[in-house]
């Protein structure tokens, strides 16, 4: 199992504290293998390629087989008499394949400043975390797109042969794609946070771009058609969806707090049908994480970046959109945070407004425009100032305590003092005909301006995407435009506490596994299996039973969607229904001990999550009470005004609650789409998508969470690999073929290669019936491919019912002996 050098056998051991460690093997029975082991301080010291360090002490192991079957595994690619191993390019090319060979080559790059690693069609890559020039530089990315654009169809091999891995790759095969099939494309970008998901995107859509522009000026004649202001545009919006929509987080500095899917639209051009011109783009987003407005972890993590970048902006440049801005910083508004809150590495909030500003310019939000649109920022800082008590003389009721605040924001917000002052503090009810004025909380007063915050935060960007979609897309009949979709979504999550959000999240990305496994999997195996070809056994989780168990009629959020119109739903009565009506399930994890009535657990393919139902219905509901909306719609801001009046036309049933606690009422009778029926809706719009698209994936892998180069925590970038579907997807892979014909083709196409005598005897016969076609194919490739017979006697192809599997180079072989001819 093992390759041996001056004697020596190599292994990898399980490892407790490193996953995986290499190991000199000294003797192995069926029971049990003797290993020696360097006693390793860190993973840094660990290369898996060098001696270890010297002087460092060594013990020796016995590992019980029995107990652990795979827990030693061949070390591959030995060279000379130490362990060094040669990393490969593509993981296909690993000489023995298992978790550990992936592990530690990908270790190998990633130390030697290769963040890119192909498996098959797959690309994977590991954040560098510090910007590699060359990589992206200007003669690489013509270098991609000439061999893989231009010059691919003169090669009779994979284009890429002879190229590193790269996602200029993925962005110049989607292009050729698109211009030579007409067929849609998308690059599907996964990986936890931080991994790299938008920083990849980012430079596929610069690539495309370049790919474009190179076209143009250097191929192609038809310059009329090339409008750099379009592609400028379209570049733009990334960093502006970003000001508005990412945040500093614990484990990102600049978190999306939001999923987008961008796609390019291109039009084929006059001169040439294959060369592609950059028409615009749309962008659809999803799931905005509106909560942080109002909230995060100080210590640590900001609000979103706008926020920042306006505070930091000099006196001059801000009080043109907001006089009161005059001399306030941080320290001045409640919802940034108490401090001079959490400067960025490396970033200039101040610097980063006048980006923002200029960009917003770009799309022609500038002038009035810009001030209305930045005021709405601000009307939401303000409410974050609000601070509510009981009123003195009447303690059901509460009072504005920030009276100087209210004054500030009535002012911005073209309100009233005192008809702010009453919406916030009390809650109108209806009940049949009657209405009743309901006197809140303190709390349950700051608790619903909060929510007002959120909402008009939501509505503000939902505002800004919708103006950069029309400064961005394509005029015309967009049907008649390819696209190249870009998808950048919020990777699988897992918190100590999990929520709503979580739900949603871990739904999309379970969306997104089965079309993976779809494409990566089960289509390859059920042909295979149609074939009557037999693979290697490959395992990898379906997970259409945690699909059901979320989006069924009766699944986790229909049940929700249900609780949601009854008048006195609750989350644990969610919870308790559906429990019980798919306790079949086994998705669902029930919990044995009770701990409380809102909890419920969900078997992942990427691991179980836990989740806490607290808020559910709530969150569900998305919206704010008819009173609280109708006096936002009367601002004299005009964002605002007309984004929440959208909101009124379909308000949704409310529950209120009175500062004395009184029974939860139903307040309006009008139902709106739940935040799940809209999420589940632009999914399904994403995966109809998709589905007509060619796809193309690009794993990205977080290496550590210090956020520092060079270093590869072993555990965590394991656990990334299991989830995003990696190592069962290299096995199969590999196991695959890369070619393949029916026997009708080749027998059309290769019978010349067979000698006359043969091809007299197949003439004769009727080449209509699939047994004869199949046979005179064998014959036909068993004499055409001899040359290429393994030392080993493995052929070159195998013969399938309906078609012939051919090995790497075979295919290519025949075309080159058909030229020949
Ligand atoms: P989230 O889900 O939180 O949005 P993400 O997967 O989108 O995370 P990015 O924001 O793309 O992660 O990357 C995080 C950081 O990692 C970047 O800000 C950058 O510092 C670094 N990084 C990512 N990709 C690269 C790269 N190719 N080269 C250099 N640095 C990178
Ligand atoms: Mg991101």
């Amino acid at each position: 199992m093992t390759k041996k050098k001056n004697n020596q056998v190599y292994v990898y051991i399980l490892d407790k504290e490193f996953c995986w460690v290499p190991a000199l093997l000294v003797e192995q029975s069926k029971e049990k293998a003797t290993v020696v082991v360097t006693d390793y301080k860190s993973e840094i010291e660990i290369t898996g390629s060098n001696d270890p360090p010297p002087g460092r002490s060594t013990k020796t192991v016995t590992v019980k087989l029995k107990d652990y079957p795979n827990s030693v595994l061949p070390l591959q690619n030995v060279v000379a008499n130490n362990h060094n191993v040669k990393p490969v390019a593509d993981m296909i090319d690993l000489s023995f394949l298992h978790e550990a060979a992936i592990l530690y080559n990908l270790k190998a790059r990633h130390i030697q400043s290769l963040p890119y690693t192909r498996t098959g069609d797959i690309v994977i890559a590991v954040n560098p975390y510090k910007w590699l020039n060359k990589l992206y530089s200007e003669e690489n990315r013509t270098h991609y797109s000439r061999t893989l654009v231009w010059e691919a169809a003169k090669k009779d091999c994979d284009p890429r042969i002879d190229l590193p891995p790269h996602v200029y790759e993925s962005s110049a095969l989607a292009y050729k794609g698109l211009a030579i099939s007409g067929v849609d494309q998308s690059i599907l970008v996964s990986g936890e946070s931080g991994a790299g998901k938008t920083e990849t995107v980012k430079i596929c859509m610069n690539h495309l771009a370049s790919v474009v522009q190179q076209e143009h000026t250097v191929l192609d004649h038809d310059t009329a058609s090339l409008d750099m202001n379009v592609i400028t545009k379209v570049l733009d919006s990334n960093p502006l969806l970003e000001a508005f929509g990412n945040a500093k987080t614990r484990r990102n500095d600049n978190s999306s707090r939001f999923g987008k899917f961008i796609q390019l639209q291109f039009e084929q051009g006059h001169v040439n049908p294959q060369h592609l011109t950059l028409k615009g783009s749309e962008c659809q987003v999803y799931l905005l994480e509106k909560s942080r407005v109002v909230h995060h972890d100080d210590e640590i993590e900001r609000t979103f970046h706008i926020f920042y970048q306006l505070l930091a902006a000099p006196d001059p440049v801000k009080t043109k959109f907001w006089k009161h801005l005059q001399g306030k910083d941080n320290t001045h508004f409640r919802y940034v945070g108490p401090t001079d809150t959490h400067s960025i590495e490396g970033v200039n909030d101040s610097d980063q407004f006048e980006k923002t500003i200029q960009s917003l310019s770009l799309i022609g939000i500038d002038g009035e425009t810009l001030k209305t649109f930045l005021q709405a920022i601000c009307v939401v800082l303000q409410l974050g100032n609000l601070t509510f008590a009981e009123d003195a003389k009447d303690s059901d009721h509460s009072v504005i305590a920030s009276t100087n605040e209210l004054q500030i924001l009535g002012t911005l917000m073209g309100i009233s003092v005192d008809k702010l002052s009453a919406t916030l503090t009390t809650r109108l009810v209806k009940v049949r005909h009657e209405e009743t004025v309901v006197p809140l909380s303190p709390e349950s007063a700051k608790e619903s301006t909060d929510a007002l915050a959120k909402q008009l935060y939501d509505r503000i960007f939902l505002w800004l995407v919708r103006s950069i979609n029309e400064a961005t897309t394509a005029g015309g009949d967009l049907e008649s435009y390819g696209h190249i979709g870009l998808l950048d979504i919020f990777g699988f999550e897992s918190f100590p506490v999990n929520s709503f959000e979580q739900l949603c999240i871990n739904f999309a990305n379970e969306a997104l596994q089965a079309k993976f496994t779809n494409d990566v999997f089960v289509s390859v195996y059920a042909e295979y299996k149609e074939e009557g070809i037999r693979l290697e056994e490959i395992t990898y989780d379906d997970n259409t039973h945690v699909l059901d168990l979320i989006q069924n009629r009766t699944g986790l959020l229909a049940m929700l969607n249900e609780e949601c119109i009854r008048p006195n739903g609750s989350d644990s009565g969610f919870v308790n229904k559906a429990l019980h009506s798919n306790s079949k399930s086994p998705a669902l994890i029930i919990p044995r001990i009770k701990t409380s009535d809102v909890e419920f657990g969900i078997r992942h393919y990427a691991g179980d999550v836990m989740y806490d139902a607290t808020g559910f219905v709530t969150k569900n509901q998305d919206t704010l009470p008819t009173d609280l909306m109708e006096c936002a719609q009367s601002s004299t801001n005009e964002i605002i005004a007309k984004e929440i009046a959208k909101t009124t036309t379909s308000a949704c049933s409310q529950n209120a609650k009175s500062s004395k606690g009184s029974p939860r009422r139903k307040q309006s009778n009008l139902v709106a789409p739940t935040a799940w029926t809209k999420y589940k809706s632009s999914l399904d719009h994403l995966m109809k998508n998709l589905r007509k698209s060619q796809s193309r994936y690009i794993r990205c892998v977080k290496p550590n969470s210090l956020k520092k180069p060079a270093i590869m925590e072993h555990s965590l970038t394991l656990q990334q690999l299991r989830s995003s579907g990696v190592i069962s997807a290299v096995t199969l892979a590999r196991s695959a073929f890369p070619n393949r014909l029916e026997h009708t083709l080749i027998l059309n196409r290769f019978m010349f290669l067979l000698p006359s005598k043969h091809r007299r005897k197949w003439k004769s016969l009727d080449l209509h019936d699939p047994e004869d076609q199949k046979d005179a194919s064998e014959m036909l490739l068993t004499h055409a491919l001899e040359p290429l017979l393994g030392e080993n006697g493995v052929k070159a192809f195998v013969i399938g019912r309906s078609k012939a599997y051919f090995r790497g180079g075979a295919l290519e072989y025949l075309e080159s002996m058909r030229l020949k001819a």
